[in-house]
């Protein structure tokens, strides 16, 4: 079985995964707080997840992983774009609800086993707060109740960071009712308007970081395996959830490795909301660059390292995709030919990129060897490179890869890129009969480009692909109908 290798900030090591339990490996990814668009930056720890997921369920098969991500519906943010426009909460968290969806899918990131919503676990939030509270981790006071820091050893363990350094670094709130200024909040009241619930504690809604702990719980147990997403969460959103989730559940280990992404800058900054230097996904899709463009950008530089989106890569990601694409189509590539591989058992992963990609998401080594793989000449030699693509979820549809195929799998030159070359044939010929030399020498130097070999008997012309045939050469002419129709799917 693959080993998969990941850096584990808990331990700052990379290590060997081992899961709990290998018929259901589990993994924790905090979402998205739904009351706008998600701008690019947003998209980094989904796509990290996604090709983790993916990757997890090849190895360990597609129906033993579960992937639970939140929505955080419940938000002072939510409650202020609310304000701002007079709209209800439940529709401006429905309509982004919406958004987030059709933005990741034309991402390519697969919808995560479970997406529970804050305010359909509140009950099991009240019941671990009044836990905290019994087993002396927290306390009431005026209507709020606060997790005390002091009561957990380990806190600022994740982040490395002490108790001082902790209240010197961050915009702590010093409220008169926190016995700590770094206690912070479980549950606050909410007055007229705001969205809030009954409690022992009276009328009000939880703080953010007890959703997840809460819901990680219900859903995941109390220990289990991978818990992630940016590296600004790591304190204090993973700090205050690893401290709620262990003293709630000394018994358990609460997440056994935790992976944080690092950030996508704009000019050495991060992209975000409160700096202005954002631009959504969507606005990237209304471009006309398609979601599997942003994909490969995105995973062309690996998640521990910041980085930024230039419009150089999305060329290079653009036209490489294109010759990649091209290639695919070139030589059948579609949901037929791949169930004949299947069939044939020649529908695996390479070992060299899985090896890559396993070793802590490499996904930058995974592309890099996918171009070595693209150079195959036949669908049985493709067939490592077709599933590294798909593996790594930059084909959307493979039906729409072989736009002008018959269908039918094999023999070495797909039906498709046969009757291009039959084409060009009788484009030479036709040339030939005009005494157009230039045409005829083009089509004929195209050919030999691409290693057909043609032999002419009696006026007539026929050929066979030669040992060095590369159809790629040929497709980039050809496939620019189907690069089209990619294209507009993502309008
Ligand atoms: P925010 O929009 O700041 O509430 O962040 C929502 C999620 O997106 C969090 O998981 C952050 O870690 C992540 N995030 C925000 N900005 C960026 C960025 N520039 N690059 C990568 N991840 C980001
Ligand atoms: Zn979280």
């Amino acid at each position: 079985m693959t080993t998969i290798r990941l850096q584990n900030t808990k331990t700052r090591k990379r290590e060997d995964f081992v899961p709990i339990d290998p018929a259901n490996v589990r993994m924790y990814l905090c979402g998205p707080t739904v009351y706008d668009r998600a701008h690019l930056g947003n998209s980094r720890n989904v796509l990290l997840f996604d090709v983790l997921f993916r990757l997890m369920r090849h190895v360990y098969g597609t129906d033993h992983v579960t992937y639970v991500r939140n929505i955080t519906d419940v938000e002072d943010k939510i409650n202020l774009r609310a304000a701002e426009t007079g709209r209800e909460i439940g529709d401006i968290t429905a309509e982004t609800i919406g958004w987030y969806h059709d933005d990741m899918d034309a991402l390519g990131a697969l919808r995560p086993t479970h997406e529970p919503r804050a305010t359909d676990f509140i009950a099991q939030m009240v019941t671990m707060i009044a836990d905290l509270i019994d087993k002396g981790h927290a306390y009431p006071a005026e209507g709020h109740v606060l997790f005390a820091v002091e009561s957990y050893a380990d806190y600022g363990k994740l982040s490395g960071r002490s108790i001082d350094d902790m209240i010197a670094g961050a915009r702590v709130e010093v409220a008169p009712y926190k016995r700590n200024p770094m206690d912070f909040v479980l549950w606050k009241p909410s007055g007229d308007g705001q969205p809030g619930w009954d409690s022992p504690w009276g009328y009000g809604r939880p703080g953010w970081h007890i959703e997840c702990s809460a819901m990680s719980q219900a859903l995941l147990g109390e220990s289990f395996d991978i818990h992630g997403g940016g590296v600004d969460l790591q304190f204090p959103h993973h700090e205050n959830e690893i401290a709620q989730s262990c003293c709630a559940n000394p018994e358990g280990d609460f997440a056994r490795y935790w992976v944080h992404n690092e950030m996508l800058q704009v000019e050495g900054k991060k992209m975000s909301k409160s700096l202005g230097n954002f631009f959504t996904i969507r606005d990237l899709l209304d471009q006309g660059i398609p979601g599997e463009v942003i994909r490969f950008v995105m995973l062309g530089t690996h998640y521990g390292k910041t980085m930024d989106w230039t419009d150089k890569r999305r060329g290079e990601a653009d036209a490489t995709l294109r010759n990649w694409y091209g290639i695919l189509h070139g030589h059948g590539f579609g949901p037929k030919l791949i169930a004949a591989l299947q069939a044939e058992g020649q529908w695996d992963a390479d070992p060299e990129f899985l090896g890559v990609l396993a070793n802590d998401l490499n996904t930058p080594g995974a592309l890099a060897r996918l171009h070595v793989l693209s150079k195959g000449k036949t669908p049985a030699a493709l067939a490592r490179f077709a599933h590294g693509l798909d593996m790594l979820g930059l084909v959307a549809d493979w039906s729409a890869i072989p736009m002008f195929d018959g269908g039918e799998a094999g023999p070495d030159v797909a039906p498709a890129i046969a009757a291009h070359v039959d084409a060009l044939l009788a484009d030479r010929a036709k040339a030939r009969a005009a005494k157009d030399w230039t045409r005829a020498d083009e089509v004929r130097d195209i050919l030999n480009a691409a290693g057909v070999q043609v032999t002419d008997v009696g006026g007539q012309a026929t050929w066979v692909p030669g040992p060095d045939f590369d159809a790629s050469t040929l497709v980039d002419i050809y496939w620019q109908p189907f690069f089209e129709s990619w294209c507009a799917k993502s309008r």
